[in-house]
């Protein structure tokens, strides 16, 4: 039986193929009698998985040998503490805000270092990205803080700024959460990226932090052991026992990655599903959705109908066609789709003849 499609903005839908892995192995992971979550993070059958798993993401994201690759806990939010913790080193940071999620992280920083607000989209109730050129850049920041993709907003950076054409020598820290691995990365650009592993890449528990090897080190005498990357990384992520269930299915959806043919290919079929959404909303009278074109994001499309009494019977119609978790986040309303990686193209055709219907049905 086919599954319902999900465009939950995370946790989110996962390749079908690596549920069905899992499922496989879960009493029995490859003939060691043991399932992969009753392991020692010590073994080597673990010790195997987590090797492969780091292989396989530098290779799909072409990670650079310069930086590492630590597999930590805490997502996205303790992300905003720990990234000020470890890079501040007791100067300024700046921020660029861009929506929900920058907003937060610039809250949260200013917690352990001195924050400056280079830049803002707010008075477009982003919905537009300020251009790189007009960021009020501080001349000794630490680090310049941006969110390539905002969940909420459904805003994405077509491309990574980039801070030395800018005058500035500031490592770029980017929250990458929601759009890791749609899309390849210039990693030229970046000194430190991190991302939640509940959207893209697997279940939620995992967080991923790849960070340039210069930057490690230099964490205030307050940032908790664990949380040091420079104690993360001599131990290859193992100073404390990781997230050992979220790394394996991760390493499971990177091999997947990986047979579709790796980013390239992902990011050709997002393109591809994301212009399907937008062009039918974009011709309808019927719904909207508010972003500036080029700033639209390819994973999370926010839109409305433009009668918003009709909402709920959107959603329940929406429900018993198998289109499932389409209401919009609180904080701005409406719907969202989210078209991560495992929403294949036929999920996004699927809602865009249920956008039809339920116009049609409405009219
Ligand atoms: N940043 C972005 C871009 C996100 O989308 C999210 C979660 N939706 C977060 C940070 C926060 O992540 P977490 O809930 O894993 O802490």
């Amino acid at each position: 039986m086919a599954r319902p499609y999900n465009f939950s903005a995370g946790p989110a839908a996962m390749p079908v193929e690596v549920l069905e892995i899992a499922a496989r192995e879960m009493l029995d992971w490859h003939g060691t009698g043991m399932g992969v979550m009753e392991m020692s993070h010590r073994g080597k059958a673990f010790g195997e998985i987590a090797a492969q798993a780091e292989a396989d993401l530098r290779e799909l994201l072409a990670v650079p040998s310069h930086f590492k690759i630590l597999f930590m806990q805490g997502g996205g939010l303790a992300e905003n503490a720990i990234v000020p913790m470890n890079l501040s080193r007791g100067g300024v940071v700046d921020f660029v805000v861009t929506g929900g999620w920058s907003q937060n992280s610039l809250k949260e920083a200013g917690r352990y270092a001195q924050t400056h607000l280079a830049a803002s989209n707010a008075d477009s109730r982003h919905t537009t990205l300020p251009a790189p050129a007009s960021w009020q850049l501080s001349p000794d920041a630490q680090y310049v803080h941006i969110c390539s993709n905002e969940t909420i907003h459904g805003v994405e950076f077509q491309a990574l700024p980039d801070l030395k054409a800018l005058g500035s020598d500031a490592p770029l820290v980017v929250d990458f959460s929601s759009h890791v691995a749609s899309r390849p990365v210039d990693w030229s650009r970046v000194g430190l990226a991190f991302g939640g592993a509940q959207k893209n890449l697997g279940p939620a528990g995992l967080t991923l932090v790849v960070v340039r090897e210069d930057l490690l080190g230099h964490a205030l005498p307050i940032c908790p052991s664990a949380f040091n990357y420079k104690t993360v990384a001599d131990n290859a992520s193992m100073y404390n026992t990781p997230p050992t269930y979220a790394i394996y299915i991760a390493g499971l959806t990177f091999q997947w990655l990986k047979r579709q043919g790796g980013v390239a290919a992902m990011e050709a079929r997002n393109i591809a599903k994301a212009r399907l959404l937008y062009d039918f909303l974009d011709q309808s009278p019927f719904y909207e959705n508010r972003v500036a074109p080029d700033c639209r994001s390819r994973m999370n499309v926010p839109f409305f109908l433009k009668d918003e009494s009709r909402n709920e019977a959107f959603l329940a119609g929406a429900q018993a066609r198998g289109l499932l978790q389409l209401k919009g986040h609180k904080s701005v309303g409406g719907m969202r789709a989210s078209l991560y990686n495992a929403i294949p193209i036929e999920g996004v055709q699927a809602l865009v003849d249920y956008l039809r219907d339920f116009e049609k049905e409405m009219a």
